[in-house]
């Protein structure tokens, strides 16, 4: 009995489970003339899958550069909250020094 298959690269031909690439349609194998566990699993011809592995390639390096930029991005916005921070923390010191400068000059009179 023909059983229903997940793969969409299977199919039976005259009976025989065979498998063709989902891409191109070309012959990758068939049950007696592949191995049985590994032709299940396929479902691109050789070159269709080089293909496919490089799409893939190509998506994850274009992810880790988007990612990598939003990094960048996060980065430069918390040293520019640190510059105000530093900035606010500086002034306050000045306006310290001024009090202790007066207290000094009061001191003197
Ligand atoms: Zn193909």
């Amino acid at each position: 009995m023909e059983k229903k298959l997940k793969n969409r690269a299977l199919s039976y031909v005259d009976g025989v489970l065979t498998s063709h690439c989902i891409l191109c349609g070309s012959y990758i194998g068939n049950e007696y003339d592949s191995n049985y566990f590994s032709l299940i699993r396929k479902k691109y011809c050789t070159k269709c899958l080089a293909e496919q592995q490089k799409k893939g390639l190509a998506f994850r390096k274009s992810e880790y550069k988007k990612n990598k930029k939003k990094k960048i991005k996060e980065f430069r916005s918390w040293i520019d909250e640190q510059r105000i921070v530093i900035q606010k923390q500086d002034d306050y010191i000045k306006a310290l020094e001024r009090k202790i400068d007066d207290l000094e000059r009061s001191n003197q009179r």
